[in-house]
């Protein structure tokens, strides 16, 4: 088995090219295009926001790739404004090559206490034990999976546009979250204030949660 640290994957953004672009659809409404300039955006945007104008901001997307674990998909998934492609586990068998023969298990950095992590370290092991053992009583892949754990490593493919993320963002990264979920969101809302400052700016997060449990955000400069 392997234990694994999560990352987040974000197609580089230009935030002020998305900004602007919101500021040209929203400008339809007043026709008011004639206005635009160089920083209009921020006045109209924060306008927008603060008055709840916020459709507007459905006119741009932003897509991820996230590396974390079963638990924070399935309760990111419950975002109905975002669409997602999530690794199979019917599809993914861990005891192939692709795989490296064993099954990944995201590190749960933000249990300190070492009897406790010991606990759960010997539960993966019994599990990929039990996953192998499966397999080779001729077990399916469907049939593994039922005892895969939350803490299994998944990789998902996220899109949301600015309105939703937006949303998910504000409720997803306070101190009621599971720090999966914070791990991987708080890099991410903390890339979005800095590119899009007028959007996502006023947003709170959980500022005492230890940045050492951070997931590592990479820029796909690519995407
Ligand atoms: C801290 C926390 C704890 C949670 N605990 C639980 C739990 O114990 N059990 C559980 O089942 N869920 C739980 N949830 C999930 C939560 O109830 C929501 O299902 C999830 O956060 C999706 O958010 P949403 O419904 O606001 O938005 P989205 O699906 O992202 O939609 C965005 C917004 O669109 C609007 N909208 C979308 N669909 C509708 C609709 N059908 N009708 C009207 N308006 C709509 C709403 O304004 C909504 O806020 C928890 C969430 C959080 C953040």
């Amino acid at each position: 088995m392997r234990i694994v640290e999560p990352w987040i994957m974000v197609e580089k953004i230009d935030g002020k090219k998305i900004m602007k672009k919101i500021e040209r659809a929203c400008r339809t409404c007043y026709r008011s295009e004639g206005k635009i300039s160089e920083d209009s955006y921020k006045t109209l945007l924060t306008n927008c926001i603060t008055r709840g104008h916020e459709s507007v901001l459905e006119h741009e997307k932003v897509t991820v790739r996230i590396y974390s674990d079963i638990g924070s998909y399935k309760d990111l998934t419950r975002h109905r404004h975002a669409s997602f492609s999530v690794e199979s586990t019917r599809y993914c068998s861990y005891d192939k090559d692709k795989f490296g023969n064993e099954i990944s298990f995201i590190n749960p950095v933000y249990i300190e206490d070492k009897e406790v992590y010991k606990t759960w370290e010997n539960t993966m092991k019994e599990i990929e034990i039990g996953y192998k053992k499966m397999k080779e009583l001729g077990a399916t892949t469907d049939m593994c999976r039922e005892i895969l754990p939350h803490s299994t490593a998944a990789e998902y493919t996220m899109t949301a546009n600015i309105r939703e993320w937006k949303h998910i963002l504000a409720l997803r990264t306070t101190k009621h979250v599971h720090p999966s979920i914070r791990q991987v969101l708080i890099p991410l809302l903390k890339y979005f204030k800095e590119e899009m400052p007028e959007i996502f700016g006023d947003i709170e997060y959980d500022e005492e949660f230890n940045p050492n449990y951070y997931a590592k955000l990479i820029i796909d400069k690519e995407a």
